[in-house]
């Protein structure tokens, strides 16, 4: 028996005991192509020698140095890294152990923000249905996943959601993808008009909504018009790249590929690459400069933030993407992915959609592709084609729909930026024999 609480209380996992590059290995010697890097975390695959000697002589320089009392070579330089490359303005990092941290620092961030400007009574968050931000409480009340929620409802905050940008599901036949971004994007200027604009903190969203639609990428225009409302309310535009940024996307930040820039933008995920537990939220100059002239402190923290060796692995990871170009290869590999996928399953009865960006690319499984109808969430069909594709030595990120059946279920596909073309076609391989295996 074992003595760890699993999150699955009745079915056994498969021991994990060795990685290599994009492959898992299980204790029975089974090789898994991870397609997903677990949830959109392995971005380099397993051991790569850099990240691992820079880990290793992390350790052995100094193990820990409480953020509270010392800053750090390896902090100092990540911060470095990530803010030259950010949109302009972007200019202070903070760091954390992961994804839920990274929104929880943020909510507070915006908070003490507009405490600072001597405008206390903006506390009020905005968010987007069917998200999902993380699972401590905080992020929670962001997020709007029925199955996630549900249990804690009453602990939660009360946040305003309006509609995601969900163009296969939501776009009208008698609009254009701008004009579909428009109607939606408005949604948020009508939600803080409700709201009252001088009680509202902050919109939160993800530029490509990975975990929760499926990588549902935002239309010409959208992005920007989020950005213009919150400038005229005086709200702050939060972008939550935890899943889709880092490089993800071909770009290092996701927004960039739409030009627009938010107050704050989260991530965590492949900036570690899994190799150490890390999160970081980038701050905009007016914000920090607002901490700066009214109380000169950030009124947050963790013991764990800014670890030595996360940031030592999140930097190795950095000089990896540079060195191996890999931005350049996750575009030319997305180009290739896509073209496989549409091959293979783009007139699939079973496949609505496939979308994304990037190597960040989600199917929707439909049990109609004319109408579009879902399927039946008692048949967790999500569920069966993991298990499927685990069964085949395939793991990919598939999630359940929304019980009312206004998103269907859906694959999320995230490989590491440096897989090779054979592995890419293992990939389509083993989903087209899993899909066989759970829809037919
Ligand atoms: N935000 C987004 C967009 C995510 O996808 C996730 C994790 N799936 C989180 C936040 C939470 O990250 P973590 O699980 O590292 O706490």
């Amino acid at each position: 028996m074992s003595h760890v609480l699993h999150r699955d209380l009745r079915n056994p996992l498969p021991t994990a005991v060795k990685g290599d590059g994009p492959y898992v290995i299980d204790s029975a010697g089974k090789r898994y192509l991870d397609a997903s890097g677990g949830p959109a975390v392995s971005c380099i695959g397993h051991n790569h020698p850099k990240v691992i000697e820079a880990v290793r002589r992390q350790v052995g320089e100094i193990s820990f140095a409480y953020s509270a009392f010392f800053t750090h070579p390896a902090m100092e330089a990540l911060a470095d890294t990530l803010t030259a490359q950010a949109p302009a303005g972007l200019s202070h990092a903070f760091f954390v152990s992961g994804g839920s941290e990274a929104i929880e620092a943020a909510m507070k961030l915006a908070r003490q923000y507009f405490l600072e400007i001597g405008q206390p009574q903006r506390k009020h968050f905005i968010a987007r249905e069917r998200s999902y931000h993380g699972n401590t409480l905080g992020a929670l009340s962001l997020g709007h996943d029925f199955n996630r929620r549900q249990t804690y409802e009453p602990l939660l905050l009360p946040v305003t959601h309006i509609s995601p940008c969900y163009e296969y599901r939501e776009r009208r036949a008698d609009e254009s993808a701008e004009q579909y971004g428009l109607r939606i994007a408005n949604e948020l200027e009508a939600a803080i008009l409700k709201q009252g604009p001088e009680t509202v903190a902050a919109f939160f969203a993800e530029p490509i909504a990975g975990s929760s639609l499926g990588c549902a990428e935002p239309v010409p225009g959208y992005l920007a018009r989020l950005r213009e409302i919150c400038d005229r309310y005086g709200v702050l535009l939060v972008f939550d790249e935890v899943m889709c940024g880092m490089g993800r996307t071909g770009h290092l930040y996701a927004c960039a590929e739409d030009g627009v820039t938010p107050d704050i933008l989260t991530m965590a995920k492949g900036l570690g690459a899994g190799y150490q537990p890390i999160g970081a939220f980038l701050a905009h100059d007016k914000i920090v400069g607002a901490l700066e002239k009214g109380s000169g402190q950030l009124k947050h923290g963790h013991t764990y933030a800014g670890h030595t060796m996360s940031c030592a692995a999140a930097l190795a990871v950095q000089q990896v993407i540079a060195e191996e170009n890999l931005l350049d290869r996750v575009k030319d590999l997305s180009t290739k992915l896509r073209a496989r996928l549409n091959d293979a399953f783009g007139q699939h009865p079973h496949v609505g959609d496939i979308r994304g960006r990037g190597l960040f690319i989600g199917l929707e499984l439909v049990a109609d592709r004319e109408t579009k109808q879902a399927f039946d969430p008692a048949e967790k069909k999500w569920l069966k084609f993991r298990q499927a594709g685990m069964a085949e030595g395939l793991i990919t990120y598939p999630a359940a729909g929304c019980i009312d059946g206004k998103s269907g279920d859906h694959i999320t596909l995230a490989p590491p930026f440096n897989l090779t073309d054979a592995q890419l076609d293992e990939i389509i391989e083993k989903m087209g024999t899993a899909l066989k295996q759970t829809i037919g």
